[in-house]
C-alpha cells in the first residue's frame, strides 16, 4: 500500500523535507491576483512554473485559471528576464486587455536578480504600459515561505501600489481574508452585509474562481475587488485581518502607508471566533447584529449540542496552513474533541505554537516549516492513532494507509468538490464543517458496527 514504508520512529531532520505540507509561494500570489477585478496574474519565470501554479489553482477550483508566463528559456536565464516581460506586457496588453497586471517573481527570476520595480518603471517610461492600465510586483521566490507568503507578498503589492490616503475617511471597515475559498469569502461579506456594515474586502475570488456554467466564456468574471475600492482603503477606519499569517504584514503596511490602524483576530471558524469576528464589525461599523445572524448561531449551536456525544473525547489529527489550523482547532475544541498533532508546511512561529497549545493543550504536538512534511504528520499518525485526520487530498495515502477517515479541509483538495461553494468560517460555514465532521465520525460507527449493533437512529 501507498507510503506503507514510513518508518514509525521520528529523527530529527535539519536539511531534509519529504512531500512537503505546503506548496510553493507564485500559487499563492496568482490566487491572491484573481481577487482583483480584471486582473491578468503574471508568472516572471519559465513556462513550467506558471504551468504548474495554473494547474494547481484549476485543479482545485475545477476552473480555468488564466495566467501569462515570461517563458524563460536558456537566454533569459542566464542574462534576465527584462526583454521577456517587455514583450510580454506588449503581447498581453494588446490581446487580453486587462485593467491590471499583477507579476509574481519565481525561484529563477530571483535567483537572477531580475529587479521588477526597474523594469515596470521602464516599461511606463517607454509606453509599454497603456494609459489607464498599472502593472503591480510582488517577490515571490518559493526557495522560502510558501503559498501563504505568496499570497500575503501579493496582498502587500496590492496595497503598495494602489492604497492611498486621501484626508478623507470613508467610513469603511477593510476586511483582509487569509488564503480561503471563494465560497469563505462570501460568507464573509455575506456577514458584513448582513449587520449594515460598510466595508472593502480584498482580495476577493468569490464569483471569479467558482463562477457559474452558463454556456459563455469570461476573461476577467465579475467578482474581484476593484482598484478603486483597493485604493480607497487607505481612507478607511480599521483594518480587520483574518488570519494572523496571511494577513499581518499586508494589514501592517496599510497602517504604514496610510494610518489605517489595524486589529487582526483568528479567521472566524467556529462559534467563538465567529462572535469575535462579529463582535468587532459591531464595534467598529457601529452596527447591531441581526436576527438573521443569530439565528445561524443558534442553529450551530444546536447541532453542537445535540450530536456532542459522537464528537466529544474524540482524537484529531490536523495537517495544513496556519489561519486554517487554528480555526479547526477552536471549532473541534468546541464539540469537545481532543487535538493530537498540528503541523503546518509554513512557518507560522511561537506566537502560532502557543496559540493552539492554549486552545488545545500543552499535549498537543505542535510544528510548522519545512521539516513539518507530510512525512512527519504521517511518523506523527503511526505512533498515536488520531480517529479524525482534517486536512488536504494528500492526506488520503496516508488516511488510507491508516485506515483513518479524512475530512478534507485546506489547499489543495483536487479530489472532492464542494469547497469552492460551500463555506467553512462563519456560522454557516461552522456547521458544514461539523456535519462533514460528524459524517465521517458516524459513517466509521455505522462501518464498523457488528450487524446486531447497527442503529437506525442516531
Ligand atoms: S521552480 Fe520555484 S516557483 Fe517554479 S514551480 Fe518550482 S518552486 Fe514554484
Amino acid at each position: 500500500m501507498l507510503l506503507r514504508h514510513t518508518p514509525e520512529t521520528l529523527v530529527e531532520r535539519s536539511a531534509l523535507t519529504v512531500n512537503p505540507a505546503k506548496t510553493c509561494q507564485p500559487v499563492g500570489a496568482m490566487y491572491a491576483a484573481l481577487g482583483i477585478h480584471k486582473c491578468m496574474p503574471h508568472s516572471h519565470g519559465s513556462q513550467g512554473c506558471c504551468a504548474y501554479h495554473r494547474s494547481a489553482l484549476t485543479r482545485h477550483y475545477k476552473d480555468p485559471i488564466m495566467a501569462t508566463t515570461s517563458s524563460f528559456t536558456e537566454g533569459a536565464s542566464v542574462f534576465g528576464g527584462q526583454a521577456n516581460i517587455l514583450e510580454a506586457f506588449a503581447n498581453i496588453f494588446n490581446l487580453y486587455d486587462p485593467d491590471i497586471v499583477a507579476v509574481h517573481t519565481t525561484c529563477l527570476s530571483e535567483t537572477i536578480g531580475d529587479d521588477l520595480p526597474q523594469i515596470i518603471n521602464k516599461a511606463i517610461t517607454e509606453n509599454k504600459i497603456p494609459p489607464g492600465k498599472t502593472v503591480i510586483a510582488a517577490s515571490t521566490p518559493s526557495f522560502k515561505g510558501s503559498h501563504i507568503t505568496g499570497y500575503s507578498n501579493m496582498v502587500s503589492a496590492m496595497i503598495k501600489y494602489f492604497a492611498r490616503n486621501t484626508g478623507k475617511k470613508n467610513g469603511c471597515v477593510n476586511l483582509i481574508p487569509t488564503f480561503i475559498e471563494p465560497s469563505d469569502m462570501a460568507e464573509i461579506k455575506h456577514i458584513a452585509e448582513s449587520m449594515g456594515a460598510k466595508y472593502i474586502m480584498f482580495p476577493d475570488t468569490s464569483d471569479v474562481v467558482n463562477g457559474p456554467m452558463d454556456g459563455k466564456f469570461r476573461m476577467y468574471p465579475k467578482g474581484g475587488a476593484t482598484k478603486e475600492e483597493i485604493a480607497s482603503s487607505g481612507d478607511s477606519i480599521l483594518t480587520i485581518g483574518l488570519g494572523r499569517t496571511g494577513t499581518l504584514e499586508p494589514a501592517k503596511l496599510l497602517d504604514t502607508h496610510c494610518k489605517v490602524p489595524a486589529e487582526i483576530i483568528d479567521l472566524p471558524i467556529g462559534i467563538t471566533a465567529t462572535d469575535e469576528f462579529v463582535d468587532l464589525i459591531r464595534k467598529t461599523a457601529g452596527v447591531s447584529v441581526p436576527e438573521e445572524i443569530l439565528l445561524e448561531r443558534g442553529q450551530l449551536v444546536d447541532v453542537l449540542c445535540d450530536m456532542n456525544q459522537y464528537t466529544y473525547g474524540k482524537k484529531a489529527s490536523l495537517v495544513g496552513d496556519p489561519d486554517i489550523l487554528v480555526g479547526l482547532v477552536r471549532l473541534c475544541r468546541e464539540a469537545g474533541m481532543e487535538i493530537l498533532h498540528v503541523v503546518s508546511g509554513t512557518k507560522a512561529g511561537p506566537k502560532f505554537e502557543r496559540k493552539i497549545k492554549e486552545l488545545a493543550g500543552e499535549k498537543t504536538i505542535v510544528k510548522t516549516g519545512a521539516q513539518a512534511d507530510m512525512f512527519y504528520f504521517h511518523q506523527l499518525v503511526k505512533n498515536d492513532k488520531p480517529d479524525l485526520i482534517l486536512g488536504n487530498t494528500y492526506c488520503k495515502y496516508i488516511a488510507r494507509d491508516m485506515d483513518i477517515p479524512l475530512v478534507r479541509t485546506g489547499f489543495p483538495i483536487y479530489d472532492r468538490v464542494g469547497h469552492s461553494y460551500f463555506p467553512i468560517v462563519g456560522y454557516r460555514g461552522g456547521l458544514r464543517l461539523l456535519e462533514k465532521i460528524l459524517d465521517a465520525l458516524m459513517d466509521r460507527i455505522d462501518r464498523d458496527a457488528s450487524e446486531e449493533k447497527v442503529e437506525l437512529v442516531m
